[in-house]
């Protein structure tokens, strides 16, 4: 039995592995090991980026996580203030919030792509509130025109969380480019991935950028002019070149990965499965698959006992994490998120699914009863 990983990072590395050594050794010929505005490959990558996404300032970081916390410190969010973000994400869009003392205010999501409900936000703006978090889940993206125009209403400032969609569209613009500023992580598996933790700040604010550029670096405009207390988040060398390394062929990995989901969109059993439902205006890159159904454990354990490896995004929406037992939510104050994290199953996704392999998943799946 051939074994189907969720996702398959040494295939990729395999591919582009002459590209990757190369690098990896310049960075340790030129000892080029720790971030900062004197490290090539580090601000190499930022430029590029910046150039890829059409925006003024790219500001490297530790991990994505990082970047929202930044982010926030440098918006002058601070304890007591309340910050809006979707009730399904991954922990570390309201664990920022947390870390600097504010409060975060979930939402609840739609019920067809999973995203913040953007017809439920406006209640739960106050005269706390001070950004909006959209995520853009699962590589699909939020309708920022939306947001955008609540965010301006009450003049809020926004951050796109784009850790699961580098490269992903709303209205064909790419996300990211919406807000006052945007969160990437660079975590191995995702669509853009370092070979370890990174992530970055984006903006075409420059005031934000440097704001968060001295966070992010203990503080200094240059070495030991130390403004203010910062911390330690800086992008590693080997980072920055493994990702200028992959940027160049991001598009043509989001190009297979919506290949891949076409054809599971074929092949799986509508009737069965709920497929993913692309939202109005988004172009998807499918960091994740996922389908939902109601048998959902029993169907992961079946596919696991196949050799068939798969994931849950995420297995307890936000507010009901243990984290945040202390604001007592109940299933009933985010319906959706509640209902849904019971049904989504993350089935294989990367560029270099095979055929072969998805017809072995579908098969797989048709054949559980
Ligand atoms: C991965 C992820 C992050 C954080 O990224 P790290 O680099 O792991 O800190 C933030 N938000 C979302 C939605 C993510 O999936």
């Amino acid at each position: 039995m051939q074994k189907i990983p969720f996702v398959d990072l040494r295939q990729q590395y395999e591919s582009i592995k002459t590209d990757i050594d190369n690098v990896m050794a310049s960075v340790m010929l030129d000892t080029a090991f720790v971030g900062g505005s004197n490290n090539k490959y580090v601000t190499q990558f930022e430029s590029q980026f910046a150039d890829y996404l059409g925006v003024k300032q790219v500001v490297s970081c530790a991990n994505g996580t990082d970047s929202i916390e930044i982010l926030l410190e440098a918006m002058g969010v601070k304890a007591g203030d309340e910050v809006i973000v979707p009730a399904l994400s991954w922990i570390s869009t309201s664990e920022a919030v947390g870390r600097i003392g504010a409060t975060p205010v979930f939402v609840d999501v739609c019920e067809d792509t999973l995203l913040i409900d953007t017809g439920k936000i406006e209640q739960k703006i106050t005269s706390k509130t001070k950004v909006i978090i959209p995520v853009h889940l699962y590589g699909n993206a939020v309708d920022m025109e939306t947001i955008m125009r609540i965010a301006k209403a009450s003049g809020l400032k926004v951050i796109e969380d784009c850790a699961q969609s580098h490269g992903a569209r709303y209205n064909g613009k790419l996300v990211g480019t919406f807000g006052d500023a945007a969160s990437f992580s660079f975590y191995p598996g995702k669509n853009l991935g370092a070979y370890g933790d990174a992530g970055c700040i984006t903006t075409d604010f420059s005031e934000l950028a440097n704001k968060c550029r001295m966070i992010a670096n203990h503080g200094q405009i240059k070495k030991h002019d130390h403004v203010m207390e910062g911390r330690n988040s800086r992008m590693d060398g080997l980072h920055g070149a493994v990702l200028s390394v992959k940027l160049k062929r991001l598009d043509e990995w989001n190009t297979k990965r919506q290949n891949n989901a076409a054809y599971y969109d074929l092949i799986l059993p509508a009737e069965k499965f709920r497929k993913p439902t692309i939202n109005k205006g988004a172009s998807h890159v499918y960091h994740l698959y996922v389908i939902r159904t109601e048998k959902r454990d029993d169907l992961k354990d079946y596919l696991g006992k196949k050799g068939i490896e798969t994931a849950v995004h995420y297995p307890t929406a936000l507010p009901f994490l243990k984290a945040y037992s202390h604001y007592g939510y109940k299933p009933y104050d985010f319906p959706v998120a509640y209902a849904e994290t019971q049904k989504v199953l993350s089935i294989p996704m990367f560029p270099e699914l095979t055929r072969e392999q998805m017809d072995s998943v579908v098969t797989a799946i048709i054949s559980f009863k």
